[in-house]
């Protein structure tokens, strides 16, 4: 096994290997062959500011290589992919929290880049590589001349053409996945929050929406997409925006409208989970899929970083609940972040609320954020147990809770609404170009199964 050498960015931002210190990762463990795979496509490489590089010394002590020389530098995944391991650096001190990234772990290995982490999902409709500049550029000046008035399509351009967002893309190729944003305020303060941060040292890298859409802004927007794309979402809850839910009564009464018209694709929702009652309606007036966003099963860790206003995480585990009683296909997008999700009580809570959620599909999401901002605001992990690691947590779930399925994305399956009794209502079907099945209820549809 070869030993992987620290990489560090010099100052003219060259990648360079140091050959006599062995890598490490966060809390200067040493890395070892076991841990990385090659450098997978799509990736970046970020050098990480006022963060010095260090590496361990055949002798065992450790090296800190000086500003000089070099920085740290990690990788930024593609989605697809799960990081396992945070980088190792030196901070310098009194300087500014990272910007909000998903850093991973990343050394040499025989002249090679490789990165801590493991493939855990087909990238191909996410790869950067499946957005053409050029192409989104004509397309978002098309729609922004076909819709002038629409404030989603000047929204979403926004997010295409600053932030590079796949499902604000995908509005524009009419394709897959696109995200409606309808929310400027949240019934949460996330420690990571991408869009809003209420500490002053903290900036949030995109823009938080600032108006709320009517329902013919949403339908405009969202029914071309049902009834053409290839494999159509429409996904409410972006990145840009605070929380959906808030807006319940207008995605209601888009929903509505949108089923009125057509019973091509699916109607998914990112949500926090926080409000059972208020998605009932959204159940009932047509939701196909939703995803609840968590770092944890556990209550103590959930409320640590989601500071929920008004809910609790009872609340989030009820929602699931209703929405697979009423046959929806229910995922949760987990927020990863190795050496904290991966102790011991975290998996055992996590297992815990895959069962009593009946929950489908877990999706592992690096999380974005500054390991020096998240860990001093979360329990102590020495409270948490032993750290097991990312790449044994998978096992353990794939053993103990087989039934659910790990993947990073959304699917474009719909749910079946059946008429005749309620053990039917569990059945998903995933959906083709426009397909979607009425119900069936002489008997139980030869369908492919959903692997
Ligand atoms: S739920 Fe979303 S919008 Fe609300 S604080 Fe958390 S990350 Fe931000």
């Amino acid at each position: 096994m070869a030993t992987p050498h620290l990489l560090y960015v010099t100052p003219e931002g060259e990648i360079e290997e140091a050959t006599d210190l062995q890598a490490l990762s966060f809390g200067d463990i040493p890395l070892t062959e076991a841990d990385l795979i090659p450098l997978p496509d799509g990736v970046t490489l970020s050098m990480m500011p006022d963060r010095l590089a260090v590496g361990l010394k055949s002798s065992g002590g450790l090296e800190v290589l000086s500003s000089e020389s070099g920085w740290a530098v990690a990788a930024l995944l593609p989605i697809g992919y799960m990081r396992t391991l945070l980088p190792a650096y030196e901070k310098v001190p009194d300087t500014e929290p990272l910007p909000f990234f998903g850093y991973s772990a990343v050394a040499s290995v025989d002249g090679e880049i490789y990165v801590a982490a493991i493939k855990t999902d087909d990238p191909y409709k996410w790869h950067p590589r499946s957005f053409s500049r050029q192409k989104l550029e004509r397309q978002v000046k098309l729609k922004q001349k076909a819709l002038p008035n629409n404030r989603l399509v000047a929204q979403h351009a926004h997010c295409v053409l600053d932030y590079s967002c796949p499902t604000a893309s995908n509005l524009f190729l009419s394709r897959w996945e696109m995200g409606i944003a309808v929310s400027p305020s949240c019934n949460a303060t996330c420690v990571g929050c991408i869009s809003e941060q209420e500490e002053e040292d903290l900036i949030s890298p995109q823009d938080r929406l600032t108006f709320v859409p009517t329902v013919d802004e949403i339908v405009e927007v969202a029914l071309p997409h049902l009834l053409h794309a290839e494999e159509a979402i429409v996904s409410f809850g972006q990145g840009c925006e605070g929380e959906p839910l808030l807006q319940w009564p207008r995605i209601e009464k888009a929903i509505k409208a949108l089923r009125a018209k057509t019973n091509h694709g699916v109607i998914n929702i990112n949500t926090n989970g926080s409000k059972p009652r208020w998605l009932q309606h959204l159940y009932d007036a047509g939701l196909d899929t939703i995803r609840v966003s968590t770092i944890s099963g556990h209550p103590e860790t959930y409320e640590a970083y989601y500071r929920p206003k008004g809910y609790v995480f009872a609340d989030v585990i009820e929602s699931l609940k209703r929405a697979r009683a009423d046959g929806l296909y229910t995922s949760i997008n987990l927020l990863s972040f190795p050496g904290m999700i991966d102790r011991e009580r975290e998996v055992e809570a996590l297992i815990k609320f895959v069962r009593e959620t009946d929950l489908q599909l877990i999706q592992l999401r690096n999380l974005n954020i500054d390991p020096e901002v998240l860990l001093p605001r979360m329990p102590a992990l020495k409270s948490m147990g032993e750290a097991l690691g990312l790449q044994k947590m998978l096992e353990i779930l794939r053993k103990e809770v087989p039934e659910v399925k790990l993947g990073n994305f959304s699917r474009p399956i719909q749910r079946v609404r059946r008429s005749v009794d309620a053990t039917d209502a569990k059945v998903n079907v995933e959906v083709g170009v426009g397909e979607r099945r009425e119900s069936a209820s002489s008997a139980r549809p030869s369908l492919p199964v959903i692997d």
